[in-house]
């Protein structure tokens, strides 16, 4: 936790938090804070800037904060992910918002498990939760959202081509002809399929709604890992 994350209930007062929970843990056995101590903190889509703390006991810090920083400027990419699995979607949903990843779509796909919609980690609470962990991570507030598509083919074809207007739209596909662009720069839609991969059904679904298949080389990549690699690869402002 490189920021605490403040949301609406933590404020007593307009310039006043109260912590508890996890964020007082990491406060006082990560960090060590003591009264007087000031630390990174910023309001859920709002400003960033430094909390006085003011008061600490076991159950709670108080904190005097100052808020005045932008937070860093979003990744101008919509990622659209086949559900994967409940232990690789924490990971995933952590490091997407760490990366400034805003907008991401959870899409069905022939080789998602049934089992992985029924996870209790898509609840709105539990994604706030996992969001917020890479945004403190990051120092950033900007909350990503997060849609829900169960069903492939009514997304692929009446919503995916509005998505990728004006967007380089690509489909990550291994051993496709193509090779992933490299220091793009510019707004995109990027596909990523299950553990098992896209169906050549999907894949041409995918590119009949617009996207051009790409593959990142000869190694299979884990989605946790496809996800930085590409995004590094399009994108110098997260380097
Ligand atoms: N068994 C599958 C691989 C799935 S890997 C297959 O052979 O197709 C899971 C997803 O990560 C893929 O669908 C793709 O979107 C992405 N990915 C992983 N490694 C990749 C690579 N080398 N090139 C392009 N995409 C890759």
């Amino acid at each position: 936790m490189n920021l605490a994350l403040l949301f609406d209930e933590d404020f007593v007062a307009p310039d006043r938090v109260v912590l508890q929970g996890r964020r007082l843990e990491h406060i006082k056995s990560v960090l060590g804070v003591a009264i007087g101590d000031q630390l990174p903190v910023g309001c859920v889509n709002g400003l960033m800037g430094l909390g006085e703390v003011v008061k600490l006991t076991d159950s709670e810090a108080e904190l005097v904060v100052m808020l005045e920083q932008q937070p860093p400027a979003p990744l101008p990419l919509t990622l659209i992910l086949a559900m994967p699995r409940p232990k690789m979607f924490r990971r995933i949903l952590q490091t997407s918002a760490t990366l400034g990843i805003k907008d991401i779509w959870l899409i069905n796909s022939y080789k998602v498990e049934k089992s992985f919609w029924q996870t209790p980690l898509l609840s709105n609470e539990n994604l706030r939760e996992n969001l917020t962990l890479g945004l403190e991570q990051a120092k950033d507030t900007i909350l990503p959202s997060v849609h829900i598509r169960k069903l492939f083919k009514p997304f692929v074809e009446d919503e995916l081509p509005d998505l990728l207007k004006d967007k380089q739209a690509l489909v990550a596909h291994p051993g496709t002809a193509n090779a992933c662009p490299t220091h793009s720069n510019r707004a995109a839609a990027l596909c990523i399929g299950p553990e098992g991969g896209f169906t050549p059904y999907e894949v041409g679904k995918l590119e009949d709604a617009g996207c051009q298949s790409v593959h990142l080389g000869p190694r299979i990549l884990r989605v946790e890992t496809a996800v930085p690699v590409l995004v590094a690869r399009l994108f110098d402002a997260c380097l």
